[in-house]
Order: C-alpha cells, then structure tokens, then sequence
C-alpha cells in the first residue's frame, strides 16, 4: 500500500541546531535559513555535522577546558564522563538542559540547537520580512535532510505560503518520493545536491541511496525544472574526476536540469569535527574556483546555465 503524506502539523518540536538570518548563499536574495537535526546520509565531508544524529550534539572546546569536572556533576542525565582523563559525552542521555553549559566556568561547553515548532520559527523568520521584500529573498529549510522530518517541514512551508513568504529547500533527495511530491507546490527553490552517480559508490561512503535520488530528481525536473538548482559538491577522492563530472553533467542536461552549481570542497567545519570528538578523514586541503572552472565551462558549453559556488 502507497504511504501517505502527512497533513503537516504546526505543534509538532524537532531539533533545530541554529537559525541563520541575513543568509546569502542559500537561494535568491537574503534569507534566513532555518538548519533542521537529522539525516539520513553521513557523509565525511558534512559541513554541519552536529545535524547528522538527530539527536543533541554538544561542543566541547578542549584548549578552553581546564578538567575541573564541574559539567560531570552538573549533568542529571549522566551523558557526560571523563573516562581515563578524556571528556566523553553520551548524546542518547542528553535531556538538552543545558545546565553543563551553565556549570562551565571557562566556556567550553556549547549545546548545538534546541526544539522548536514550526510555528516559533516562522514568527522569528517573519521579523526580516522587510529585507526578504527588497532583496527577493525568503525562507530556506536546511539541514541535515530537512524533508526526513517531513510533516514538520511540510507544516513550515504551508505556513510559510500563508504568510506569503518565499521558500527554498537543500535537500539530499534522500526521502520518499510522496514526501517530494508533497513539498513540491510549496517550494519555489529546490536546492537539490547530486553527490554522484554510482549507486554503490554513494552507498559506501554516504550511506545513500543513489537511485532514489536520482529518481526524485528526475520527477522535480520533470515537473518543474525551473524550480531546481542542482548542487554538486565536489570533493577529492570521492567525486573529483573529470570523467565523472563530464558523465554527472551530461546525465543532468538528459533529464532536463536547466542549471547546475558546482561546490568546491572546503574544509571550514574541521573544528566542529573537533569539538565533537570526532576524526575529520577528509582531505586537508580545499578546491578553489580554477579546480573546477573546466567543468563550468562544458556546462556551459552544453547550454546550461552554470555557477562555481553556492
Ligand atoms: S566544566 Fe568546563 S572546564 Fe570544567 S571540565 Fe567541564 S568542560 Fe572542562
Ligand atoms: S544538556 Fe543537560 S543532559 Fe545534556 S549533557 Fe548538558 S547537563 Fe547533561
């Protein structure tokens, strides 16, 4: 039997890590960009990595922390330790509190997000109202996989049309096809990433599944191919192959992308990696804008519009 999409309700919280305003990079003109927890994908290069669980990523800053132990007391939950010296934290434990935050004297302790209605966020969006009207700007849901918490995203974009404001979605194209469709009226910028093009390849390192992706896409730009901006970040050892983008680019044009940016790979979240705990296992150096202008050139060449950056 076919899932059904949700209604979308407004009273439903999810884990929102951070409400960026004045955004320029995230659709046309200025926006504020609303980054939802969660996804499906994990991929290594992630510039939001806190967003990939789902569930309450908190920073600890080893160079401020002076090892008093005062946030180890402090937690009810018991989510943080100091096993052998080392500070460790249990985010399956975290309530969100936030009273570790409160016990640190020295500031190296920073909870990532918190929950929130999509209600509470749109009032909040609203106050730029002004600068979305001169500017062309709007609303734009992020992530993690902002459409995997799919009734609250489809509650923040019905709100976001009744209040008359323009929206974008980024989007890994990773959920179920009814959750596309569902999204699609509501959506006047889909910022849709196509990461590559061989299914186990994407697997192996991401975790995703290529041909639903591939396959969502296909319809958005079957149905409204003005909408979609296709993203390909490009990223050393994984997708950075001039045989690759060329075959990535001419399978786009053939289904009918009109446009397609390219995304150097950048290496700006490696502290949030750290913070974390967490190994950062992509390349130390990043691409710049002559490392893929040969492939912003055949793009254009074939009669798509294209872009180097977001
Ligand atoms: S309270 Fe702050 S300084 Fe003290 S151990 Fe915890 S993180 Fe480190
Ligand atoms: S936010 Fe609360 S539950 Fe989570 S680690 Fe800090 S003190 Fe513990």
């Amino acid at each position: 039997m076919e899932e059904k999409a949700p209604a979308g309700r407004d009273d439903v919280r999810v884990r929102v890590a951070n409400l960026e305003r004045f955004a320029t990079h995230d659709g046309p003109g200025i926006r504020t960009t609303v980054f939802l927890e969660g996804c499906p994908l994990h991929c290594p290069w992630c510039a939001n990595p806190e967003t990939q669980s789902g569930l309450p990523a908190l920073f600890h800053d080893a160079e401020r922390c002076v090892g008093c132990r005062e946030c180890e007391g402090a937690c009810p939950e018991h989510a943080i330790a100091f096993v052998g010296g080392t500070f460790s934290f249990d985010p399956a434990r975290c309530s969100g509190c936030r009273l570790c935050e409160r016990s640190c004297l020295h500031e190296a302790l920073e909870l990532q997000g918190r929950t929130r209605t999509a209600g509470d966020v749109l009032d909040e969006a609203e106050r730029d109202r002004d600068y979305y009207e001169t500017s062309g700007g709007g609303l734009t849901l992020s992530g993690g996989e902002p459409l995997a918490n799919s009734e609250w995203a489809l509650a923040l974009l019905k709100g976001a049309r009744a209040r008359g404001l323009d929206t974008a979605v980024e989007t890994t194209g990773n959920v179920a096809a009814w959750t596309i469709e569902a999204a699609e009226p509501l959506v006047d910028h889909f910022l849709y990433d196509l990461k590559h093009l061989d299914d186990e390849t994407l697997r192996r390192v991401t975790g995703g599944d290529g041909r639903l992706v591939k396959a969502n896409l296909a319809l958005l730009l079957q149905r409204c191919p003005e909408k979609v901006n296709v993203r390909i970040p490009v990223i050393p050892g994984f997708n950075h192959d001039p045989e690759l983008l060329v075959a990535m680019i001419d399978w786009l044009k053939a289904a009918g992308a009109l446009r397609v940016n390219l995304l150097p790979y950048h290496t700006l979240a490696r502290d949030k990696y750290r913070k974390m705990g967490r190994e950062y296992e992509c390349p130390p150096d990043p691409l710049d804008d002559r490392d893929l202008s040969p492939f912003h050139e055949y793009a254009l060449s074939i009669g798509m519009e294209s872009k180097i950056g977001a």
